[in-house]
């Protein structure tokens, strides 16, 4: 179960999150939760984090170890400030603040995996597709680019999320049905590429408006293996409400 801040809390405001969540989540191990607050609070997360059953991770990384890359921050660096895990292919990296393409979702998990990070590769497709009828054409692209490319060694690390742009920061969520049909799809993608014992141990999480009072439908499709919250991971109440539906 993991909580994406996007561009949201300063330093001091993580660490208050983490005073009313740890207690929240106490003793709770029915499920691995993790928090990618924005880069410049880690340190503060992975502090508050300590002792709890709660892991940290970026939001983004750049594939080289270091250099003239203004602005990026490398796996390495993630690794070393406390973070054990990475979002990679954001559609937010891919359609809005960068236009991340798939080879460079790629470079960026290939990375994260050598630092020993555990990425989330997120696909999905927009609302022009969705609308148009090509989410799985979509999803065949992206996941053909972006993950076919790892050897089977590396894909064994990896877990994916499936997050329809149409229904990120909207409100609008995805049906248990369609995120379930979209979970599936990507399963077969694996098997095909990985074979059934690969695919069948991916965890593919939904992301898109999940809410505490939608996660109950969603988790009870059997392909959906957990969710990726934007919003309504930013309140530890209501975070944890969603986490405990694991
Ligand atoms: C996200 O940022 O990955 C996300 C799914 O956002 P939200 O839950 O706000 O739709």
């Amino acid at each position: 179960m993991a909580g994406n801040w996007k561009m949201y809390k300063t330093p001091r405001e993580t660490a208050t999150f983490f005073d009313h969540f740890k207690p929240l989540v106490d003793g709770y191990d029915r499920c691995d939760i993790v928090i990618f607050p924005p880069a410049i609070d880690i340190p503060a997360a992975v502090s508050a984090a300590s002792g709890a059953n709660i892991a940290i991770g970026g939001q983004n990384i750049y594939w080289g170890k270091e250099g003239a890359f203004t602005g990026e921050i490398s796996a390495e660096m993630l690794t070393a400030a406390g973070a054990r895990w990475t979002l990679v292919g954001h559609s937010e990296r891919r359609h809005v603040v960068a236009s991340e393409t798939d080879a460079e979702v790629l470079k960026k998990t290939q990375a994260a995996l050598a630092a020993g990070l555990t990425p989330i590769v997120c696909m999905g497709e927009r609302l022009e597709d969705h609308k148009a009828g090509k989410t799985n054409e979509v999803l065949i692209r992206q996941f053909a680019g972006g993950v076919a490319g790892l050897t089977e060694e590396q894909f064994a690390l990896v877990a994916a999320a499936y997050e329809p742009v149409w229904a990120i920061g909207t409100g609008q969520t995805a049906t248990p049905e369609i995120a379930a049909a979209a979970h599936k799809l990507i399963r077969e993608e694996s098997e095909k590429r990985f074979g059934s014992d690969a695919a069948q141990k991916l965890r593919i999480l939904y992301g898109g408006s999940v809410k505490p009072d939608n996660i109950r439908g969603l988790m009870k499709e059997f392909e959906i293996d957990g969710v990726l919250v934007g919003g309504a991971s930013l309140d530890p109440e209501s975070f944890s409400k969603i986490v405990k539906a694991a």
